[in-house]
Parts: C-alpha cells; sequence; structure tokens
C-alpha cells in the first residue's frame, strides 16, 4: 500500500526534523570540543550519527512504499551555549519536541488506518523513551555536581566510553 500524500508529507518533514536534531548535536559537538570536555564531543558525534541514521530510516521507508523522499532546508543551529547544562536541557526539551512530532505522525497514520506505517514508528516510539530518558539522567546528574570540576570531569570520561549510537 502507498503512502498517502498527506503520510508521505509527514515523514518527510521527520526527516528534516531528524537532520536538523543531527546537526543540532554536531554544533553541540563542536561546544564541548572548544571546552575541552572531549567526552562530552564525543557522545554528541555519537547523537549526530544517531540522528542521521533516524532520518535515512525515513527516507528509506518513504521509498520502500512507493513515496518519494525529498529534503528541506535545515536551519542554523545554535553556536553559542552557557554551560554544559544549558545544552544537555536544550538536548531534552529538543527530544521531548522529536517525541511530539512522531506521535503526531502516529495519530496521522492511526487516522488514515495505515497499519504498517504504525508498526514502522512503534520502533521510534520506544526509542524515544530511551532518549528522554538519558538527556534526563544527564541533566540531573550536571544538576547534582554543579560547580563541581572533578565531577563534571568523571561524567566527561562516563560519557566519553559511549560505544554505539544507540
Ligand atoms: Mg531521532
Amino acid at each position: 500500500m502507498q503512502l498517502s500524500a498527506n503520510l508521505q508529507d509527514a515523514f518527510n518533514d521527520q526527516i528534516n526534523a531528524e537532520l536538523a536534531s543531527a546537526y543540532l548535536y554536531l554544533s553541540m559537538a563542536a561546544y564541548f570540543e572548544d571546552a575541552d570536555l572531549t567526552g562530552f564531543a564525543h557522545w554528541m558525534r555519537m547523537q549526530n550519527t544517531e540522528e542521521t541514521a533516524h532520518a535515512m530510516r525515513f527516507f528509506d521507508y518513504v521509498h520502500d512504499r512507493g513515496g518519494r523522499a525529498t529534503l528541506q532546508a535545515i536551519a542554523q543551529p545554535p553556536a553559542d551555549f552557557r554551560s554544559p547544562l544549558d545544552v544537555m536541557e536544550r538536548t531534552l526539551a529538543h527530544e521531548r519536541e522529536v517525541t511530539a512530532l512522531i506521535n503526531r505522525m502516529y495519530q496521522l497514520a492511526m487516522e488514515e488506518s495505515d497499519y504498517a506505517a504504525q508498526v514502522m514508528l512503534h520502533e521510534l516510539i520506544n526509542e524515544q523513551v530511551e532518549e528522554e530518558k538519558t538527556a534526563e539522567e544527564i541533566v540531573e546528574h550536571l544538576r547534582i555536581i554543579e560547580g563541581d570540576g572533578a565531577g563534571l570531569l568523571q561524567m566527561d570520561a562516563r560519557l566519553g566510553a559511549r560505544t554505539a549510537a544507540e
């Protein structure tokens, strides 16, 4: 069954949203590189890779369903951040926005009785739970260690050990 025009538009918007996420995280990686927090920078590079992979999943899915992926302009991401906590709070807020977008797509797939699209979105919905959980945890830990340089470096080492863009 071919994707409806409405769903194709929504999936194309999501390709853009995922690429915008990738671009945002790359900008955050640059902030951390500049601050010599290489573990945080590594974590953000992995986020960048992961978001690009998400975009490609939607890209491939549109074509699997007989549609056509069309690419839109990606807005310039913010470059200035106040602190690691500021970056991670923005990351969490951003992931919550992405969750809302995916939920809206799921709503549309339900309204159109597109069961295949619903199943495809299940995995992404589950991943958003993980994304938000991970970002929330980092925000909470940064709040706990606020002003503690040794704690920040310990976190940097931990985030630097992330092995997969999961
Ligand atoms: Mg994503």
